[in-house]
Parts: structure tokens; C-alpha cells; sequence
């Protein structure tokens, strides 16, 4: 069986101890792989290398800092396929998905602060007759950075190629769950010419080896996406260490319709931002807000289209969702639509675990479900399912579905579909949340900034603000 290398100060090398996690295929629900199960004692040799690369890094000319990193770039371009195939593999998700968004995002993640950093400038603030200000920004130094696994290199390099490019020195961990893509990474690093010790990639459990991470005095910030309850932890051990925080976190985002909108545009993209990914994306809108003169009309159309959903193995061209990411996650989605039953709610599509034939018998693979007839107060419309589960619920007025929109502890994203201009900046300028489409889901500028309020989050991530956040700024006051 393949086991996986911790790829510290340019090498690819086994864990201290020897110990290794199970590595499993969701399609399949067999191990097909091991990860490492690193500790503090891995986590420590990483960042002696990173201690050591830093003075080399951060001084690089930013030019030649990006010149590598375009090459991380390239590099994952000229390796595409093996990318895709692995990211699907190990995920879960159709590999036309890893093809069309997971791979070229993580390619873009770099492209894009490989050549932000050459127009990152700071700011000079002049006091008249007296003065002026200039502010330097500099790299940290070593930082941490932690990821999920549902969008797993597209995540992993979001964090990294801000912290790179900024000059930073970084101890990563991808996830348990989805180690691989992460993994192939370090050849890539090898092959660009990146220094030795600059980007360290260590594998293991979060309760262990991310633990260890957030615990290390000479991580000086650390960028963390996953769940609420795993970002309340890392606060509070970081706190009192005084560490840079980023913490990018759940959501249960509302998808508001008004029976204004345009219909096809709306329902086309309701399916897909229900569903993509399994419903695994943070930004899926799984609260569906239905204004009462469309709900009859929407609800038939949807479930139509839901149905037509072919949940199938990720090799298979005709699937449009795959196997949810592993056997605890489904079990924790298939709970919640107990839950929802249990709460008075109504399953009118899906519900079910879907058993394919062999070697795909044991997958994780679950129907794309749609429920309606709960109350926006009950735990299905409150807490967060992150699987291919959507709430239907019907409002009369934007009071009212603004009252059930921002009721839950989470404020990443929304979702507004209408027609009525005024309306739309109305209603996107009272959501809580961070991000907010209007007619549209999931259009990304890498420039614009990313993250959400309340429980969903602690500052942002995206164009300068994620380059801000991996530097520290001085202002220095010259008197004239
Ligand atoms: P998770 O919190 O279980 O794990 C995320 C990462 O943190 C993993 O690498 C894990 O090993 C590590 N980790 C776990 N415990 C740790 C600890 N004590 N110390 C340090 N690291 C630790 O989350 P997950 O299940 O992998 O991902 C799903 C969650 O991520 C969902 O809640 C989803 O909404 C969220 N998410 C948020 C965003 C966003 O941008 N806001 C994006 C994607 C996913």
C-alpha cells in the first residue's frame, strides 16, 4: 500500500515515530493509501527548516519570489490530470468537478499572488508643514496554515500562496481526509526550484499535528479553514500567544427568491449551488427562501431537476455528484435528515443512501435530498449539514425572510435572486453575512475580499487582504 511523506525542507520524508493513518476511497469506502501521522516532533524539524529558509526567502527579490511561484504554477498546470485524478480519488467528487474548478483554482491561487505581490505597495501618510509617515510591510515569518477537505488543493493553496508570496516561511496541513493532491504538491515545489525548508507540507490528525501547529511559539500567524468548533479551539490557544489570526469557518447560507426573478436563470443555478460538491462547499445555500407566489411553481421545478441529479462513482462522465467525502460525514448527513423528519419536516426528493454496484458497493454515496415544512427556528435550518441537503421554507415579504435569513449563528454568504434593483441593495445591504450574490452564485474575484461574520469566521482572506493579513506593517514617522 502507497504511503504518503511529510515533504519538510525540500524532502519528501516519513513521520518520526513511523505512524500512519488509514488514507480511504469514498467511492469505494476501501483504504487505499496511508498518511502520516505526524506529531510535534515532525512539526519541529519543520520549522527549524522554515527558521533557516527565511532569511533566504524574504530576502529574494520579489521578482524572483514570484518567478518560482509562477513555476508552482505552471508546474501544477503540466501535471493536470494527475491532479484531477487524485483529487477525485481521494475526495469523492466527479472528476469532471477536480477538472473544471478544484485544479485550475489551485493553478490561479498562485498565478495570482505570483503576480499580485508585484503591485503590493504600502501606504505614506503626509501631515502637513510637520512631517510624514511611511508604513513598511514585512513578512511574519513562519506561519501555520490548516485546511478542510472539501475543496482540498483549491483551500490548502489559497492560504500558502498569499503566505509565500509575502515572504513568509509556512508549515502546512491539508487534511487527514483528503491528504493527496497536498502530497503531490511537494514535487511540483522540488521541480520550480522553490528553496528548501520555504513551504513545509506535514500530514496528520488535527487533534495532534494541527494542535501542535497552532501550540508552536515560532508560528507567529496561523490561517485556518474548517469548522466553527475547530476554529473556536484554535483561538483559544492562540490568544493567549498573541499569533495573527485568519479563521474561515461554517456557514448555513440563505438562498432568497423572489417571484420576481428570472425563473430559468434562478432554478438552473439553485441546483447547482445546492448541490455542487455534494452540497460540500461552504458556500452552498442550503436554506432555500421561496417568496409564496413562485413556491408551488418552484418546488415542482426543482425537484424536477433534482431527481435528474445522476449520483454516480467520480470516474463515471454522466455523474453530476459524487460520494460524499467519508463514512462519519454521511452518517452525520443521513442523521440530519432524521432530524428533519423528526422536526415535522417533509423529504419530497431524495433521502436515501444510493448503493452502486461493485467495487462501488461500500461508497459514501447519498441521494441529493430536499426537504420542506420546517420551522427557520428548528436545528435541520440552524445548524450546519454541509452535505447535499437543502430546507425549503415560503415568506411573504423581505422582512420576514430577512428576520429567517440572518437567524442562524453563521454569516458567510447569501444568496438574493430578483429583478427589483432597489430591492436587491436593500436586502444585501441588511444580510449578515460576508459575501453576497445577487442573481448569480459563486462568482469569484480573486481580488475581492473573502470570509464571513458572526460564527462563520475571523477576518478575510482574498487579493490584499490576504497579503496584509501575512505582513506586518511599521509606520515610521520622519519629522521635516
Ligand atoms: P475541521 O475543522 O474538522 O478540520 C479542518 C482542518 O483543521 C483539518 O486539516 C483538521 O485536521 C484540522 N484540525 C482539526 N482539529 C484541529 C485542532 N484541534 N487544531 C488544529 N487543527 C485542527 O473541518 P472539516 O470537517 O475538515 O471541514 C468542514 C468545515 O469547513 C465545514 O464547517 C465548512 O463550512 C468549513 N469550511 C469553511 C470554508 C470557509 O471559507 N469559510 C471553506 C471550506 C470549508
Amino acid at each position: 500500500m502507497e504511503k504518503l511523506q511529510n515533504y519538510i525542507n525540500g524532502q519528501y520524508i516519513n513521520p518520526n515515530q513511523g505512524n500512519y493513518i488509514d488514507n480511504y476511497e469514498p467511492a469505494t469506502g476501501k483504504v487505499y493509501s496511508l498518511i502520516p501521522n505526524s506529531d510535534e516532533s515532525d512539526v519541529q524539524v519543520a520549522v527549524e527548516a522554515a527558521e533557516k529558509a527565511f532569511p533566504i526567502w524574504s530576502k529574494m527579490s520579489i521578482d524572483q519570489r514570484s518567478a518560482i511561484l509562477v513555476k508552482v504554477s505552471e508546474g501544477i498546470q503540466n501535471r493536470m490530470d494527475e491532479f484531477v485524478q487524485a483529487e477525485s480519488k481521494d475526495n469523492g467528487k466527479p472528476v469532471s468537478l477536480a477538472a473544471h474548478v478544484d485544479i485550475p483554482r489551485a493553478i490561479s491561487n498562485f498565478h495570482f499572488f505570483a503576480t499580485g505581490i508585484l503591485h503590493f505597495a504600502a501606504e505614506a501618510h503626509s501631515m502637513e508643514g510637520e512631517g510624514i509617515n511611511y508604513t513598511t510591510r514585512k513578512p511574519i515569518g513562519v506561519v501555520g496554515c490548516i485546511s478542510p477537505w472539501n475543496l482540498p488543493l483549491y483551500l490548502f493553496t489559497w492560504k500558502i500562496a498569499p503566505a509565500l508570496a509575502a515572504g513568509n516561511c509556512v508549515i502546512a496541513k491539508p487534511s487527514e481526509v483528503t491528504p493527496y493532491t497536498a502530497y503531490l504538491l511537494g514535487k511540483v515545489l522540488s521541480e520550480a526550484g522553490m528553496p528548501a525548508g520555504v513551504l513545509n507540507i506535514i500530514h496528520g490528525a488535527g487533534s495532534k499535528v494541527g494542535d501542535a501547529i497552532v501550540k508552536h511559539p515560532k508560528i507567529k500567524a496561523i490561517s485556518f479553514t474548517g469548522g466553527t468548533k475547530t476554529g473556536e479551539y484554535i483561538a483559544r490557544t492562540a490568544a493567549p500567544m498573541f499569533k495573527k489570526l485568519s479563521l474561515e469557518l461554517g456557514g448555513k447560507n440563505p438562498n432568497i427568491i423572489f417571484d420576481d426573478c428570472d425563473f430559468d436563470e434562478m432554478l438552473t443555478t439553485t441546483v447547482r449551488s445546492s448541490f455542487a460538491n455534494q452540497g460540500q462547499i461552504c458556500l452552498c445555500g442550503s436554506r432555500i427562501f421561496v417568496q409564496r407566489g413562485i413556491y408551488d411553481k418552484f418546488k415542482a421545478a426543482f425537484v424536477e431537476r433534482v431527481e435528474k441529479l445522476t449520483v454516480s462513482y467520480p470516474t463515471d462522465p454522466k455523474a453530476k455528484m459524487g460520494a460524499l467525502v467519508s463514512k462519519p460525514h454521511l452518517e452525520k448527513v443521513i442523521s440530519y435528515i432524521e432530524l428533519a423528519k423528526q422536526e415535522g419536516g417533509k423529504v419530497i426528493a431524495g433521502g436515501n443512501q444510493v448503493h452502486l454496484e461493485a467495487p462501488y458497493n461500500e461508497g459514501y454515496f447519498l441521494q441529493a435530498t430536499v426537504i420542506e415544512g420546517l420551522d427557520f427556528k428548528c436545528r435541520t435550518n440552524q445548524e450546519e449539514i454541509f452535505g447535499p441537503v437543502v430546507t425549503l421554507t415560503p415568506f411573504d415579504t423581505e422582512e420576514e425572510v430577512l428576520e429567517m435569513a440572518n437567524s442562524t449563528q453563521y454569516g458567510l454568504s447569501a444568496t438574493l435572486w430578483t429583478s427589483d434593483l432597489k430591492r436587491a441593495h436593500r436586502m444585501a445591504d441588511q444580510i449578515e453575512a460576508g459575501i453576497v450574490w445577487i442573481n448569480a452564485w459563486l462568482v469569484r474575484d480573486l481580488r475581492t475580499p473573502f470570509g464571513g461574520v458572526k460564527s462563520s469566521g475571523v477576518g478575510r482572506e482574498g487579493g490584499w487582504e490576504a497579503l496584509r493579513f501575512f505582513t506586518e506593517p511599521k509606520n515610521v514617522f520622519v519629522k521635516f
